[in-house]
């Protein structure tokens, strides 16, 4: 499985959290060189953290007191020689103004904090040009994930991760206890050649959201120009009826429901192409073709998409009455059912109708809505895998099933009135459909015992094709076992 952006901190390399070798570091000193926004805020940190903090300063009459008191803050060779770790706070530009503190940085642990403007901007890391410019220090990349911001506010409060690279074991170690005792979550990434890759991550941007945001994007285009042409052009050419005054609400509302509606449905249609070639192959030690596996990786940010669109289609709909084009429908209506003598208008059909539709529409926002909520990483991490596999996995298919019942009670018998047919075009719900029924007709027919059964097995490591050693309950209780083929 190929990890992507966001999970290959986490997936490729170790957590140093709860390490029993890390020791509690707190009370060691330790030095910060520079007095901007990052060494400020890393300061007041590591203070709270119950460290002795020293500043080194170019200028630290100047800055003493935007630092807090139990800081020491003196000149950069004063502060360097009070403390074994230094974390470098100062932009790669300004190293080589450091190289006069070279014979006391001498044997000391540089941490470089910082970070780039551009991706791959230089040949060599930051980390690994600071390490070039003292060769008598050993260099730990660190901290530069962690923003000036989540340092103030908190580790609860923001990103808890920090990715550490080092050649030095016992430098890296270090550095990660004090990670540890200032509550951040410490990665191991390896040696310094990572250090490249630590940095560039924090320019990425949005890397995880780009697929599904181009998917919605183009969804949305697609349905948009369907629901323009039946919507607008239609009648402008048919009747010259002049309909422009709907493209800003009327058009995009039914838009928007229809990408929410998809959306949804390609969150659980990749697990059911993945039960399809699991079946079909007979093992689920065959490797995803890669297009399949990016789609397995997205889910959550589809997901997080059809909840943004099912939202803004709900804003969108409570909105609707304001319109001063609704306000004259409503006065023309009337005037002309006074106009024709006509009392009672109730359509007992569309007023159960038009209650239903409300209603399950509600009831499937709502499950969005938790779906959304559980996928935050602090949710997700305080439920235990059986509840967020029940919430994301049987809620979300019951939120698709109660959004294709609000989509049917919307559509009604409109597929089979002839006049909903604009240029030959079928009602923009009936497309819609399409591939949240196939999600659901595959999996009724996956919760058929026979093939629930065997997509069981497969999942717990049975293989077609490949003997195994099986034992069976005999008759009378006992176990009994012997060689089968495991396919027959
Ligand atoms: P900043 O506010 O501009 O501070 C940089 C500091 O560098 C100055 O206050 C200055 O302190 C010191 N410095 C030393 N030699 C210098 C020289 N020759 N010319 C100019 N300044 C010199 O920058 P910052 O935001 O704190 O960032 C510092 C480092 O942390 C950068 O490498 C950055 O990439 C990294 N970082 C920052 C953040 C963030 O949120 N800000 C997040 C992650 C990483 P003195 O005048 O006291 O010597």
């Amino acid at each position: 499985m190929s990890g992507g952006d966001m999970a290959k901190p986490l997936l490729g390399h170790g957590s140093m959290e709860g390490d029993p070798s890390i020791t509690p570091a707190a009370g060691r000193t330790i030095g910060v060189l520079g007095s901007g926004d990052f060494a400020r805020s890393l300061a007041i940190r590591l203070v709270c953290s119950g460290f002795k903090v020293v500043v080194g300063s170019r200028n630290p009459k100047r800055k003493a007191g935007l630092f807090p008191s139990a800081a020491e803050v003196t000149f950069q060779a004063e502060a360097v020689k009070k403390t074994d770790v230094i974390f470098v706070a100062v932009f790669r530009e300004h190293y080589s103004t450091l190289c006069d503190l070279a014979d006391v940085l001498a044997g000391k642990i540089l941490v470089d904090v910082s970070n780039n403007t551009k991706i791959n901007h230089h040949k060599e890391s930051n980390a690994e040009y600071l390490a070039s410019l003292f060769p008598a220090c050993t260099v730990v990349k660190g901290f530069n994930v962690v923003s000036a911001w989540t340092l103030q506010s908190g580790a609860r409060d923001g990103n808890k991760q920090v990715l550490i690279c080092s050649n030095n074991q016992e430098a890296k170690r270090t550095v990660a206890e004090i990670a540890q005792v200032m509550g951040f979550t410490p990665v191991d990434m390896g040696c310094m050649s990572s250090a490249c890759e630590i940095e560039n991550i924090p320019l990425r941007l949005l890397p995880a959201w780009k697929i599904p945001i181009f998917l919605a994007l183009g969804l949305f285009l697609c349905f948009f120009t369907y629901n323009l042409v039946r919507q607008v052009i239609h009648p402008y050419i048919r009747e010259q009826k002049n309909k422009f005054y709907k493209i800003p609400i009327e058009v995009v509302n039914t838009t928007l429901p229809c990408v929410a509606y998809v959306m949804l449905s390609l969150v659980y249609l990749p697990g059911v192409l993945a039960a399809c070639s699991q079946l079909y192959y007979g093992t689920k030690y065959r490797r995803f073709p890669d297009w399949l596996d990016q789609w397995l990786q997205h889910r959550k940010q589809i997901g997080l998409l059809s909840f943004f669109c099912a939202a803004l289609h709900a804003v969108y709909s409570l909105c609707l009455p304001m319109r001063r084009s609704h306000r004259y429908q409503l006065i023309e209506m009337a005037v002309k059912q006074a106009v024709e003598k006509k009392m009672n208008i109730w359509v007992e059909e569309e007023v159960w109708r038009m209650e239903i539709y409300i209603s399950v529409g509600i009831i499937a926002l709502g499950l969005l809505s938790l779906l959304a909520i559980t996928s935050l990483p602090s949710i997700a991490n305080s439920l235990n895998w059986r509840e967020f596999s029940f919430i994301q996995s049987t809620l979300g298919f019951i939120a698709l099933v109660i959004s294709t019942l609000h989509t049917l009670t919307y559509g009604w018998s409109r597929a089979f009135d002839e006049n909903q047919y604009k240029f030959y075009l079928p009602p923009t719900y009936t497309l819609t459909l399409l591939v949240p029924c196939t999600v659901i007709l595959a999996k009724v027919i996956f919760s058929l015992p026979c093939i629930q059964q065997r997509l069981l097995r497969i999942r717990r490591g049975w293989e077609k094709g490949r003997y195994v050693k099986f034992v069976l309950p005999s008759a009378t209780g006992e176990y009994s076992s012997g060689e089968t083929s495991s396919n027959v």
